[in-house]
């Protein structure tokens, strides 16, 4: 499971503070996190596709707490949206977007996401791409997956996030593997407590190689969100014996992590789909990354001693 000391640090301002003031991090964050601009992730986004990846991006920020906010992250999908309509990257790219950055966590925050999220599935219909809601932790695990059911009356092809080591997970995949649904399985990436998530690693994959049959077995389009090569072997293998095809399934990675595998997926005719994030609100993603893999960590102090 992640590290739990590191995953504190991701709602710590003082820790923030402290990590940007060393020159290093920036050399750290550039590895998972291309730009903090739009116009450098849509950038990125377009060598991507070129090489015959596809993306999501992810405008970088969660756990807002003032409305004014949510509706600026609102306007920046919107523009992001605009931008890969005007590029013709609409095809191939679509947005993750998280609720918190749209005010979930506010006073009456599960109508003000809604309606910031509906604006922004108008916005990637209008642009001819979809939106995928991401999973945050569990105290939102219900509220996400109720905005997603209404934001799929209006736009059926708006995605979700189930995380393998919630306890309930289960049964929210056997709710989602219907005709329509497109669900990204993930490991899961928050330090949540025994009771409502597994806390040993085997039995994390045990839970996500059950959760990736009911997946592959019903009738939605699953995104196999992962980079561990089992993981992706045991996917590929389900997805012949339930007779799919390129194009019904997708796998998915972040950017940075395992670039290689990527695109040798992509060659060996799989869909792969690169998760981009950019933006200033880089610390709550990148204290997950380092704490998903002690390497990661290693890196970042041999960086440090180096600068
Ligand atoms: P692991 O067992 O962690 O890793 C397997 C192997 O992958 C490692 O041995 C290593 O080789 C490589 N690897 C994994 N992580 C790293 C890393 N950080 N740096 C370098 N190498 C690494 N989580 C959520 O909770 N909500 C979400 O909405 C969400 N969306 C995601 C979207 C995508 C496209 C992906 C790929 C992940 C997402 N995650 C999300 C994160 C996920 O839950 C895991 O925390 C993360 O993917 C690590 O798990 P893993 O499946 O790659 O397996």
């Amino acid at each position: 499971m992640p590290n739990r000391a590191l995953l504190a640090l991701a709602r710590s301002d003082r820790a923030r503070e402290l990590a940007l003031e060393l020159p290093a991090t920036r050399a750290v964050v550039r590895r998972f996190v291309p730009g903090e601009a739009r116009a450098d992730a849509v950038q990125v986004a377009a060598g991507l596709v070129a090489e015959g990846l596809r993306v999501t991006l992810d405008f970088l920020g969660e756990d807002t707490i003032e409305r004014r906010h949510a509706h600026r992250v609102e306007a920046e999908y919107a523009s992001l949206l605009g931008e890969l309509a005007r590029r013709g990257l609409a095809r191939s790219a679509e947005v993750s977007v998280k609720l918190t950055a749209l005010g979930l966590r506010l006073p009456g925050g599960e109508e003000i996401a809604t309606a910031h999220a509906r604006a922004i599935c108008e916005a990637a219909r209008t642009a001819g791409t979809t939106v995928t809601l991401d999973m945050e932790d569990h105290t939102v695990t219900s509220a996400t997956l109720r905005v997603l059911r209404t934001l799929r009356a209006e736009f059926p092809e708006t995605g979700g996030v189930l995380q393998a080591y919630l306890r309930r997970t289960p049964a929210d995949c056997r709710m989602l593997a219907g005709p329509g649904s497109r669900i990204r399985l993930c490991k899961g990436a928050y330090d949540e407590p025994a009771d409502v998530a597994l806390r040993d690693r085997h039995e994390v994959d045990l839970a996500y190689v059950s959760c990736l049959r009911t997946l592959m077995a019903g009738e939605g389009h699953p995104m196999v969100a992962t980079h561990d090569p089992r993981l992706v072997a045991i996917a590929r293998h389900l997805a012949r014996e339930q007779g799919r095809v390129t194009g019904d399934h997708e796998f998915q990675m972040l950017y940075g992590i395992r670039p290689g595998e990527q695109r040798r997926l992509a060659a060996a005719g799989e869909t792969v789909r690169v998760y981009l994030p950019y933006g200033q609100e880089w610390w709550g993603y990148l204290t997950r990354r380092l704490a998903e893999r002690p390497a990661n960590l290693s890196f970042f102090v041999r960086s440090l001693l180096s600068s």
